[in-house]
């Protein structure tokens, strides 16, 4: 400490009172201390030890003395040696002398809205003087903090242990590689600050009093200042996507923004915050973390969460008011898509809701409208691992831009997954055909009993759908028994609905019982099923069970006589009822054939059947079978990748905690709403069915529950042959809080009926 003191009072005739020793600065292992002399003057003295780090802290103070000049707020000064010098040699290495700036850490302060104001007009006259500074050595850095560096922290995904975040990580990525990344070369770029954090921002009199440290700056584009700024900003505010208009307006006014930076600014404030968390969440593996790489990761997931829940197109429109520029007029746009579909579809394509929805984008279990809402999503159970889960657009575009043919090749894509996707069923269902949707493997499963049987007749479930084929429409109750049909055809032998609650009997055996009459009957008139089509929870019949018992008992009927199962796991598969994988576990029963579709490939259309050796020996009767999409390329590698989903993210897990937790909730709802008379089904496949007070089925009340829940942005399907069942299969990532968001609502709806 005595040399210090002699050596500035040698330099700079200062006469050294105080002497205290600092942390070091974040970007450099330098020395650091605060000085005080005799007159109260407070300075600060750094020491650089390591060479490197010096050509970096020479340039910092080259410029910071440069532009300070002209600033109307404070950087940190270097004063100079008698020489002209801003550095001179200490024992320990060169050192630099600095004005001590009187003013608080942003950090230490509470944050106002003039205060964003003021950092908002503080960045944008920074930039506009950055834009004339000439610097080689920054120009020439490559940091990974840097947003237009992005690709460097990709792999660090890998760190994330929790495969929920990780999914938000790689999400978010996506959004830099596909909207920036194309066009990031084409921006304005100049030197910026890079790390506008408000430890890095000093505060006096409730405004910004200066600036600090320039060790993350480079040259990269404009727009990543005032990205920068605002990540660190809206991650300590309640309501981010309102809070941060001082800011960004007070930026624009100063350093107006081009409206395709404004447009771009959601995806680098994103990309920011993923290259934050993927930093942290390396240093924690790494066991490296100090408290300053650790300190941004909580707010920058929550704010990340708070993102991804939040309507996309809303964020930009809200950055476009923010900054002056138009927004779209979406609802002429809306109109207009309506009008045209009415001229182009035929009426019998339908639409939810008198008001039809203009959907824009997705995201896990949210979907996202044209005007800005964010919609929860309960009714979508084809996005089974979420809406645009990122592993999935990147298998469909890896890919495509790969190989997509069509199963007369051989490739590694189909067998892959035939591989996978068999070892989900116990060992005697091991063939696999692959088509594109679930009717089509209605189809493909009806054709192959009758050749299987060389029978015709097919045993069907009241209320039961299976596709709209014209084979699928014949053994689909819910089509030709409702609007518009023409009742049950010669070929269909029409069982009533074994259901527990409100049926036909009391018991699961009178059922059978009752099943096997019909059956019986038909035989005797020589009519001998090929084979019964069903679905182990009816998901158009309203989400109703079979009665436990039913199935295993009519299977061995079945099987007795030769008569094939065929099970319709098309809704009701792949995990989504938690405690089973596939709903004909819960029967005890293994059918001969199996249909799978809708979630299969998230939306991709993709549809199987997998059945027996011995069926499909059978089958193969010199006919060939080809689908021109079925089981391509492209379609394999996205339903791999499902399945890998399902297991990377416990997807199945999560349904059966997060779905019984969700059924308790609606079964307390029950019994505070009368009109609720039935809550049912597994997993997150769940139904809630409605009855008016004289014990009718109650459609008015479910339908004003669907509208309402609408106008509270919540999606949900109506159901059953009364259309008085609330049907509720999210995709299944679906989460707790999500299930209390529905609750309050609802509770609150049915208060108000
Ligand atoms: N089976 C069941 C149980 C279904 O719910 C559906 C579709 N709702 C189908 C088959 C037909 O599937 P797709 O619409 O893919 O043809």
């Amino acid at each position: 400490m005595e040399t210090i003191s002699t050596l500035i009072d040698e330099i700079f005739d200062i006469k050294v009172k105080d002497i205290k020793k600092l942390d070091g600065d974040i970007n450099y292992s330098n020395l650091k201390y605060a000085l005080k002399d005799h007159n109260g003057k407070r300075f600060v003295l750094k020491i650089y030890p390591d060479h490197d780090e010096l050509l970096l802290a020479e340039e910092e103070s080259r410029i910071f003395n440069e532009i300070g000049k002209s600033l109307s707020f404070k950087v940190p000064h270097t004063i100079a040696t008698s020489g002209g010098s801003l550095f001179f040699d200490h024992e320990m290495g060169r050192a630099k002398l600095q004005y001590y700036i009187e003013a608080d850490l942003m950090s230490d302060v509470k944050k106002t809205p003039e205060m964003l104001t003021s950092l908002g007009e503080v960045t944008g006259e920074f930039i506009l003087k950055m834009r004339q500074i000439h610097s080689p050595i920054f120009a020439s850095r490559k940091l990974f903090w840097d947003a237009q560096n992005a690709v460097k922290s990709f792999y660090k995904v890998k760190y994330i242990t929790n495969p929920a975040k990780r999914k938000l990580a790689i999400y978010f990525f996506d959004k830099f590689r596909t909207q920036i990344l194309p066009i990031q070369h084409e921006l304005r770029h100049t030197i910026i600050h890079g790390d506008l954090n408000d430890r890095n921002i000093l505060i006096k009199d409730g405004k910004v009093e200066g600036l600090l440290d320039l060790g993350d700056s480079s040259f990269t584009p404009c727009m990543y200042e005032i990205a920068t700024a605002m990540s660190y900003a809206m991650m300590s505010m309640e309501n981010p996507f309102e809070e941060f208009f001082p800011l960004l307006a007070a930026y624009h006014k100063v350093s107006p923004l081009q409206r395709r930076e404004v447009e771009l600014m959601a995806a680098a404030i994103t990309t920011k915050l993923c290259i934050s968390v993927c930093n942290s969440s390396e240093k924690r593996f790494l066991k490296e973390g100090s408290e300053y790489d650790l300190v941004s990761e909580k707010p920058a997931w929550a704010l990340l969460e708070k993102w991804i829940a939040t309507n996309p197109a809303f964020i930009t429109n809200q950055f476009l008011k923010a900054t002056g520029f138009a927004t779209e007029d979406t609802k002429s746009k809306r109109d207009l898509l309506l009008e045209t579909r009415k001229q182009v579809a035929g009426n019998s394509l339908g639409l939810s809701y008198k008001e039809p929805i203009y959907m824009k984008s997705s995201a896990f279990q949210y979907m996202f409208d044209a005007e800005g809402n964010r919609y929860l999503d309960i009714c979508n159970n084809i996005p089974h691992v979420g809406h645009c889960h990122p592993l999935i657009s990147q298998a469909i575009s890896a890919q495509a831009s790969e190989l997509n043919t069509n199963t007369r090749y051989l490739y590694d894509g189909f067998t892959d997954y035939a591989e996978k996707l068999l070892s989900y069923f116990p060992p005697q269902l091991n063939k696999i055909f692959m088509v594109n949707s679930g009717s089509a493997a209605t189809d493909l499963a009806l054709r192959m009993s009758r050749t299987h049987t060389d029978r015709n007749k097919v045993a069907i479930l009241e209320y039961g759908y299976h596709g709209n084929s014209t084979l699928g429409i014949e053994v689909s109750s819910y089509k030709f028994d409702g609007k518009g049909g023409s009742g049950a055809g010669s070929t269909v032998i029409k069982l009533p609905f074994p259901s527990e609650f409100g049926g036909a009997f009391d018991s699961s055996d009178q059922y059978v019982q009752d099943a096997i009459a019909r059956i019986k009957s038909s035989m005797e008139e020589g009519e001998k099923p090929c084979a019964f089509i069903g679905e182990m929870i009816s998901g158009c019949g309203g989400q109703i069970p079979l009665a436990p018992g039913y199935m295993k008992a009519l299977n061995q009927f079945l099987q007795e006589n030769g008569i094939l199962t065929i099970a319709d796991e098309v809704q009701t598969g792949f995990g989504r009822l938690g405690s089973w994988f596939w709903a004909y576990e819960m029967h005890d029963f293994i059918p001969d054939i199996v249909i799978l579709g809708k979630p299969m490939a998230n939306g991709h259309p993709m549809g199987a059947v997998v059945t027996t050796s011995e069926i499909a020996a059978r089958f193969s009767n010199g006919m060939e079978f080809f689908s021109s999409f079925g089981g391509n390329p492209v379609s394999c590698v996205v339903a791999s990748t499902v399945l890998n989903i399902i297991e990377e993210e416990k997807l199945q897990e999560n349904a059966k905690v997060v779905g019984s937790a969700f059924k308790q909730k609606l079964i307390a709802l029950q019994t505070k709403h009368e009109c609720i008379v039935d809550v049912r089904g597994e997993g997150l496949f769940l139904g809630i069915e409605f009855q008016t007070s004289a014990g009718e089925p109650d459609s008015k009340t479910t339908s004003i529950v669907k509208d309402k829940l609408k106008e509270q942005f919540i999606l949900i399907g109506t159901d059953g042959p009364f259309v008085n069942v609330v049907k509720l299969k999210p995709p299944m990532c679906f989460d707790l809080n999500n299930v209390d968001e529905f609750i309050e609502k609802l509770d609150n709806i049915l208060s108000a009926i």
